[in-house]
């Protein structure tokens, strides 16, 4: 049975092995953290707009892995309340955005097309998100090493081998997909294959996506800050929205009552809400210390909130605990897809049976979808090629 190896267990490659496992294929996991699940255990929702991808969700959702979240979600005013949805092309008009996004990220009025999606079914990871990649992988039986970080991997002699930071080299594998965001490593990966002598323009391929993969990562990719805030219970009742877009303040772009995902703990002590910084508020504060962008980002919540405490930020319940994380390269702002082909959800390079996934790869209602389908498609994608005749350049 072939063997695959998947670097990066988010949800891109936790997805994307998923599909190899359910066609029969052995799938190893390599993570540098020390849980699965990267991004998507602070990303808010999954959503699909493709109907490739209703499957995955079927399944999950059988498995009782995510559930839909209904609730109070809408586009706040700087007076309070919900402004009609129009309003998100409005605010898009304005400043927040600091420059034009191919993907609906960030600072839109409409965080990650979170109010476009919200018209058709989203999900969240139960009992939370952050459990829902190890979830997966237990369910179709995956092999995982975490705390392994790949500084390298190589192909020589029809395999790949993965060297592991401080951990030495992996056994042989018979593919690989790059899942880790990390579009350096896929990049260095491709100019150690060797290339026929006979055709120039595969060589012209590999060296034109190698630099493309090199420039995305440096110049391509946008912060954003998180911030947990913990309240008493009860404190917030009487806020009568359970998730917003912020179009109209220069720090937050959305906040988010924890509580109102389906499967979280009742019985909470604390009333949990997220706030995501605007990526300019990201960008300016990198470099601070977290003590004082929580700071900030708490006294941004309460400018937010004012309009249900008498308009007075004074007046709003202060947070029992609070706790900025910085996400360095949270987003994407350009896709790879003008220098791979059009249309494809993953690059495959099949003499070399090696698939890149990752939400930057093609353009999607929201990257978490893009990222979805681009795992799914690269498990596929490999499957394929293990079932039929392989042995053919592209
Ligand atoms: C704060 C925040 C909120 C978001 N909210 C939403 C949302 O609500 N909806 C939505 O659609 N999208 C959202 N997104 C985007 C969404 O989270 C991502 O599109 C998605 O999680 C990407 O998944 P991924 O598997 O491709 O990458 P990642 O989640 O980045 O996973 C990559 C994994 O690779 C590992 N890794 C990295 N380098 C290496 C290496 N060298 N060796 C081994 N492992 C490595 C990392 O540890 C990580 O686990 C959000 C993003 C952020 C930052």
């Amino acid at each position: 049975m072939a063997n695959i190896a998947i670097i990066g267990g988010g949800l891109g490659g936790s997805l994307c092995a998923l599909a190899l496992r359910s066609r029969g294929l052995n799938a190893t996991i390599f993570d540098a953290g020390r849980a699965l699940g990267g991004r998507s255990a602070r990303s808010q929702f999954l959503a699909s707009s493709e109907p490739h991808l209703d499957q995955v969700i079927s399944t999950l959702s059988n498995a009782n892995l995510i559930k839909p979240w209904t609730g109070r979600f809408g586009v706040m005013g700087a007076k309070g309340g919900f402004l009609p949805l129009s309003s998100i092309s409005t605010a898009m008009a304005g400043t927040k955005n600091e420059s034009p996004t191919a993907t609906p990220t960030t600072d839109t009025g409409d965080f990650c097309g979170f109010l476009a999606h919200a018209r058709s079914p989203i999900y969240v990871g139960t009992p939370n998100n952050s459990s829902l990649c190890t979830s997966i992988c237990e369910l179709v039986d995956v092999k995982v090493h975490l705390e392994s970080h790949v500084s390298a991997a190589t192909h020589v002699d029809g395999k790949w081998m993965l060297q592991i930071k401080g951990g030495g080299i992996s056994e042989a594998f018979d593919g690989v997909v790059f899942a880790s965001h990390n579009q350096t490593l896929a990049a260095d990966a491709i100019k150690t294959l060797s290339s026929p002598p006979d055709q120039p323009e595969i060589k012209e391929r590999l060296d034109k996506l190698s630099t493309s993969l090199g420039t995305l990562r440096s110049s391509h990719t946008s912060p954003v800050f998180t911030v947990s805030l913990q309240y008493p219970p009860a404190a917030l009742n009487r806020v009568n929205f359970d998730a917003a877009t912020l179009p109209a303040d220069p720090a937050l772009q959305m906040l988010i009552r924890e509580s109102s995902k389906p499967g979280r703990d009742v019985n909470a002590p604390h009333d949990e809400w997220t706030g995501i910084s605007t990526t300019v508020f990201a960008k300016v504060h990198l470099e601070s210390e977290v003590d004082m962008v929580t700071e900030m980002m708490v006294r941004s919540t309460a400018r937010v909130l004012a309009p249900y405490f008498g308009n007075d930020e004074k007046n709003v319940p202060t947070p029992i605990e609070a706790r900025a994380k910085r996400w360095g390269a949270a987003f994407t702002t350009a896709p790879l897809i003008p220098s791979t082909e059009p249309g494809e959800d993953c690059v495959g390079l099949e003499p070399w049976r090696m698939v890149i996934a990752g939400d930057y790869v093609q353009v999607k209602q929201s990257p978490g979808e893009a990222m979805a389908m681009s795992g799914l498609v690269a498990g596929e994608k490999m499957a394929s090629w293990f079932a039929g005749d392989t042995t053919k350049r592209k």
